[in-house]
């Protein structure tokens, strides 16, 4: 479906992003990685695909290195056609004792960053008359938890920012929407169930038990494959009218 396509994925040297790459790669996307860590593993993953495959190491915090990632891209591959706004960090804390310096990664990694690779991306878009762009929101775009004050605004952000963009291009063949996960067992809800087992004393499948408990009715978590097989609806010609949503694989956390 996506052959001769160009899909760039931020944040996707490991968890969401990296397997939403992958479907993408299934597809015959040829691939921009981004992301800190090892890049040759995911690398090798994504070119045994039979797609060409490339990493650049933009901080997503910073709007110079987005610039130069988005050019990179287009010397590679000619323009960006699936742009998925996937990058993000995590950080817990009442609002008064949240450090000034993470409230600003939070807000520049989850949410400005998206702006930048999105104003960059959408002039190649509008001149192909294809495009997508899909943002990774959250659960937390749409309903709050306490101590995520800087990741629920960020996500809160982005939702508002998805239809924005989504009635900005709304009669061209671009299209842009957020996908909301719940609770995915990655590496950054890792940390959360890491810390809650010591704060608390308890096992950790005990935290993680408590974890899904509180907030995931299905009790159960949403997988990578799911979220990247929804990414994949959303590149397809049946959602071509498919614009801005903000669309939920929370095991029912935000029908509460
Ligand atoms: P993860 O920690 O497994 O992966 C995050 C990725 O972002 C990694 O590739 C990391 O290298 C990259 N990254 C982090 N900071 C970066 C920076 N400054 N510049 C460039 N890359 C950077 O996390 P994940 O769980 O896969 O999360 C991916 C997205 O999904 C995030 O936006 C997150 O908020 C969202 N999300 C996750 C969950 C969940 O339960 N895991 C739920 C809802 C939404």
């Amino acid at each position: 479906m996506l052959k001769g396509k160009t899909a760039l994925v931020t944040g996707s040297t490991s968890g969401i992003g990296l397997g939403i790459a992958k479907a993408l790669a299934g597809q015959g996307a040829n691939i921009v990685l981004n992301g800190f860590g090892d890049a040759e593993g995911p690398k090798a993953e994504i070119a045994a695909l039979g797609v060409k495959v490339e990493h650049h190491g933009a901080d997503m915090s910073r709007a110079g290195d987005i610039e130069d990632m988005m050019k990179f891209a287009a010397s590679r591959f000619g323009r960006v056609d699936v742009l998925v706004n996937n990058a993000g960090i995590q950080h817990v804390a009442k609002v008064e004792d949240f450090p000034v310096e993470r409230w600003d990664a939070v807000i520049a990694i989850n949410l400005s960053s998206a702006f930048h690779t999105t104003r960059l991306a959408l002039p190649a878009m509008r001149e192909a008359n294809w495009g997508r762009i899909i943002n990774i929101a959250s659960a937390h775009g749409l309903v709050a938890s306490a101590q995520k004050s800087a990741y629920v605004a960020a996500k809160h952000g982005i939702v508002g920012f998805t239809k924005s963009v989504a009635l900005e291009t709304a009669t061209t063949g671009v299209t842009c929407n957020a996908i909301c996960p719940g609770w995915v067992l990655t590496a950054l809800v890792q940390k959360q169930i890491d810390d809650r087992s010591a704060r608390e004393g308890i096992s950790l499948a005990q935290a993680q038990n408590e974890l899904l408990g509180e907030k995931q009715p299905s009790l159960q978590f949403t997988t990578v494959e799911q979220l990247a097989g929804l990414a994949v609806f959303m590149c397809s010609p049946a959602a071509d009218q498919v614009r801005g949503v903000a669309w939920q694989v929370d095991g029912g956390w935000t029908a509460q």
